[in-house]
């Protein structure tokens, strides 16, 4: 088996793009990933197999560690597991959202770090100059600081740091690659994680919540907007500097141009819509718990109505042990009819 190691960053090349043409210095930078490091280390990960024997033995420890602004990771440890807090606010943030989510896998989800096999937890802050943008890049995460007036640190959203995690997550079990409807349940998953995170750790419910992704590290230029929003999928963002929120809520306005891996961040709203409303009828936990059933049975190239089938079917499994309500997989079909799923 080849694992799809997603390259993922947090904010989408379309928004990039847009920030670029509105003249936004280092968006272009942001947006190239040859800004990105590949991994380049002499032990390139080729298969599952190479990639699992060499992942160091874990304890589900935090590593942070502070690029100090170069455009490289791991470059000074800044806090371990353990460590009181520093005096660096960036540092303290990853660390402590880190575990928040850590915490909500194992106490909600019971898995045992990102790869249900303890793996640390390795997390690099002041990455680059201005760097818009924070990534997941197969084994370790990454946080721009921002440039201070359209984005703050990437770090400060517990959301971002949620989202981007799951794609661990996601690697290590569905191994969606990173394209096309595949691509969009592997943003979505993220979405799913880092906003239901999100709500356990600040005692929110589906009713409370705002639903938004990204809200907190948007910067003074674009105060009151978010990258995402899964409650009204399409209404995140309006401004002249981004551009309009592309993301539709039925499939009925489902995106086919090739932008965004053939919109990877674009079409994902048409499931946070379903997502949203199921959680809406059973709870944002309860939810979590049957689309994380799932992704433990979905396979790499999966499609949305591949999905809708699993996520229904592991509603039903659930709900004869006993672990979910037993009218779950009526309510999750009719979340999924309300967005035009299946096809
Ligand atoms: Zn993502």
């Amino acid at each position: 088996m080849n694992i799809h190691r997603c390259h993922c960053a947090f904010i989408p090349p379309h928004v990039q793009e847009n920030l670029a043409r509105a003249g936004v210095e280092g968006a272009a930078v942001s947006a190239q990933v040859s800004r990105i490091p590949r991994k380049n280390r002499a032990n390139r990960v080729k298969d599952a197999e190479e990639f699992m024997s060499l992942a160091p033995v874990g304890t589900s420890s935090r590593e942070v560690y502070d690029s100090q602004n170069e455009w490289r990771q791991r470059v000074k440890m800044a806090r371990e597991e353990g460590d009181s807090t520093t005096d660096d606010k960036d540092a303290n943030n990853a660390y402590d959202y880190a575990g928040m989510v850590r915490d909500y896998y194992k106490e909600v989800l019971k898995r045992n770090s990102i790869d249900n096999a303890n793996m640390n937890l390795i997390l690099n802050v002041h990455y680059g100059e201005n760097f818009n943008n924070a990534f997941w890049d197969g084994d370790e995460m990454t946080f721009g600081d921002g440039d201070g007036r359209k984005f703050v640190s990437l770090s400060r959203s517990l959301d971002v740091v949620g989202h981007e995690l799951a794609h661990g997550v996601t690697q290590w079990e569905a191994n969606l690659i990173y394209e096309g409807q595949c691509g969009a349940l592997n943003e979505h998953f993220s979405d799913v994680f880092g906003s239901a995170i999100t709500q356990y750790a600040e005692g929110q419910t589906a009713e409370t919540a705002d639903w938004l992704i990204g809200d907190e590290i948007m910067g003074p230029e674009l105060r009151g907007e978010a990258l995402r929003s899964m409650k009204d999928p399409g209404s995140a963002y309006n401004n002249r500097i981004m551009g309009k929120d592309p993301q539709p809520a039925h499939m009925r306005d489902y995106y086919t141009g090739s932008a965004d891996n053939h919109g990877v961040h674009i079409n994902s709203g048409i499931l946070n819509k379903a997502f949203y409303l199921a959680a809406m009828e059973v709870g944002t936990d309860m939810a979590a718990l049957i689309w994380y059933a799932a992704l433990q049975k979905l396979w790499p190239t999966a499609n949305f109505n591949d999905a809708v089938l699993i996520i229904s079917e592991s509603a039903r499994l659930l709900a004869i042990d006993g672990k979910a309500p037993a009218d779950s997989p009526q309510k999750i079909r009719a979340a999924f009819k309300e967005v035009g799923l299946p096809t």
